[in-house]
């Protein structure tokens, strides 16, 4: 038998790398086998999964030095998008983090028909994340020094678009934070407001705004901060009106998507446009700053405005 199973052995296949499944031993697999690279015989070792391709440097990242690495590609800095509860980790002492409205769900007040209903979308928007019921978490957090009402969205349940939980929620965090006297903080991602709600999702850009009025009156500040993507609704609301707006690199900011203006202008657009590098140097955005210091940097900004607070305050007696 041994003798029998050492013969079958072609020559030159026992220096390449077994695949999972063994292939057929046959001349055609024998001529095909040599044209595989080095680095393609090894990925064969490793399961599926386990590794990304950065879009930006076509490097092979281990996904565990990407997660490690708060989603930035460790070669180029480039910005994989992360997930809010991710984000919220990154950013909160441990434990520190208070939901608010956790269980809050959208309902399909409109009746919403079309290609797919708004009942199935958000069905399945909850089945693929089972962490979410919408687009947005809120809640009480310690960052730095500074307890502070935070809000995060996320682009991957429908879009991150604004709907009526999504309002609510914010809002409520808002007059938490001008309630207890806290700042706020929204990370906002968002391809706009949530057609399905039609004129509800609407409103909520103002809903949003009001109450970013009042907290402002108490002289509490309010930290914006955009990431990839950005547009619509979103911007032509509450992430536009921050004390303090700064976004991470390369992230695509703007109202309407840039083929439309394109189409509407009949002109080309310039290099870069819509993006916090274009957007920087043209005053809509304050700071660029990277995920990896992210956390030091909005650590600072609260320090700097709640000191100027207390100063001014003070002031008025
Ligand atoms: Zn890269």
């Amino acid at each position: 038998m041994a003798t029998t199973t050492f013969t079958k052995k072609v020559p030159g296949v026992d220096t390449v790398e077994p695949a999972v499944t063994p292939p057929p031993q046959n001349a055609t697999t024998f001529l095909k086998k040599p044209k595989l690279g080095g680095s393609k015989t090894r990925k064969k070792d490793i399961p599926e999964g386990l590794w990304t391709k950065c879009p930006s440097c076509e490097g092979m990242i281990y996904d565990k030095e990407l997660d490690d690495n708060l989603k930035v590609c460790p070669k180029c800095s480039h910005h994989f998008p992360i997930g809010a509860r991710e984000r919220i980790h990154s950013l909160v002492d441990t434990c520190s983090f208070e939901e608010m409205d956790p269980l809050m769900e959208s309902v399909d007040i409109l009746k919403f028909t079309g290609a797919a209903s708004y009942e199935g979308k958000l069905a399945s928007a909850k089945k693929k994340f089972p962490m979410m019921k919408d687009a947005v978490v809120t809640g009480i957090g310690k960052l730095g020094n500074h307890r502070v009402a935070l809000a995060v969205m996320d682009f991957s349940f429908l879009g991150g678009s604004l709907g009526s939980v999504v309002g609510e929620k914010l809002t409520r965090l808002i007059e938490a934070g001008t309630d207890r006297g806290l700042p706020v903080i929204i990370i906002s991602t968002s391809g706009g407001a949530r057609m399905y709600e039609g004129m509800f999702s609407l409103m909520q850009m103002a809903k949003t705004c009001g109450a970013l009025a009042y907290h402002a009156r108490q002289r509490l500040p309010y930290i914006s901060v955009l990431v990839d993507p950005c547009f619509a609704g979103v911007m032509a609301s509450y992430a536009s009106v921050g004390d303090l707006i700064v976004a991470e690199p390369a992230a695509r900011i703007g109202f309407a998507g840039a083929r439309v203006i394109k189409d509407t202008t009949q002109s080309e657009l310039p290099h870069g446009f819509q993006t916090t590098e274009f957007l920087i140097e043209r005053g809509l955005i304050d700071a660029l700053i990277p995920r990896l210091e992210m956390k030091t940097k909005l650590s600072h900004y609260l320090d700097f405005l709640l000191d100027g607070r207390k100063q001014s305050l003070a002031a008025l007696g």
